[in-house]
């Protein structure tokens, strides 16, 4: 559970928690460019990101966003579960909404960075063997690459369970999701833009209001040594080449305008900022 609130001008953020676990998948094979020994530099710093010599501990972070009378949330997750495939924990969310005295009937849209199997989970919930929209009066949003890239049976293929026919296809299927282009207005204030490589449709979200500024960055970033190695590439990105392309633009940007950045798989809440120390670029966490 999460208790954070943040405010950007007039938008309110609140952080929320699906889970936080030990990655099943060892560093090695989860970043296979670096060398394991590298992660010891970022152990003192991050300490809550790693678990024993071999594993990443990584959290699961989703965020609620008012803005202009919208309530939006981004990502959603793993979803109910359990999940085998990672120890048969289950995801959270629905009850750290509750205890954020959040209803789900209050969210109008449902933002997904990226369709990723662990920011789409909680999409639906099955009620007697039916997948059905947990979030009642939503629209739900994501870039028009990612819709189509996923959907390829080849990408499908590669998913531990067949995570897009229970949490994306019955929303498609019912009229409720919708596509964006590589810029998108979630409200005058809310604007999600790509931010590609991690996937094709992959989206970062620009918060700016009353002369404030603030991203949520979706998985530009997965772990905080990215901000200082931005070479290094997990095993998920779908093409590292633009990955990394996108991770040097965005933190080039970053750093020069010291801007706050949200990042849903860093030790929560996942607020920080790029700063540099010694010639070389660091996450420094909170504000
Ligand atoms: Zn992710």
């Amino acid at each position: 559970m999460t208790d954070f609130n943040m405010q950007v001008g007039e938008i309110q953020i609140v952080a929320l928690t699906d889970m936080n676990l030990v990655y099943p998948t060892p560093l090695d094979e989860l970043w296979p460019r670096v060398p394991p020994a590298d992660w010891d530099r970022y152990r003192e710093s991050f300490p809550d990101t790693f678990e024993g010599a071999s594993h990443m501990r990584i959290e699961i972070g989703c965020y609620l966003v008012r803005s202009a009378g919208k309530t939006i949330l981004i990502d959603t997750g793993y979803g109910d579960g359990p999940f085998e495939n990672l120890g048969g924990v289950r995801g959270e969310l629905m009850a750290d909404l509750v205890s954020n005295k959040i209803d789900p009937a209050e969210v109008d849209t449902v933002f997904m960075s990226h369709l990723h199997v662990d920011h789409v989970g909680w999409n639906t919930r099955e009620v007697d063997g039916q997948w059905v929209p947990t979030f009642p009066n939503a629209r739900y949003v994501a870039h028009e690459a990612d819709l189509a890239h996923f959907r390829k049976p080849e990408v499908q293929a590669n998913a531990r369970y067949p995570y897009m026919e229970r949490y994306v296809e019955p929303l498609v299927k019912a009229g409720l999701f919708d596509t964006l282009g590589d810029e998108a207005d979630l409200t005058p204030d809310v604007k999600a833009f790509l931010t590609p490589g991690h996937t094709p449709g992959h989206m970062s979200v620009l918060l700016a209001s009353s002369g404030e500024r603030a991203v949520i960055q979706g998985d530009v970033l997965i772990h905080p040594a990215q901000v200082t190695e931005a070479e290094w590439t997990p095993l998920f990105d779908n093409d590292a080449d633009v990955a990394i392309r996108t991770r040097r633009r965005l933190l080039d940007e970053w750093e020069s305008e010291g801007m706050p950045i949200i990042s849903c798989h860093f030790p929560a809440p996942g607020l920080g900022r790029v700063v540099r120390y010694e010639g070389r670029r660091y996450w420094q966490v909170g504000l």
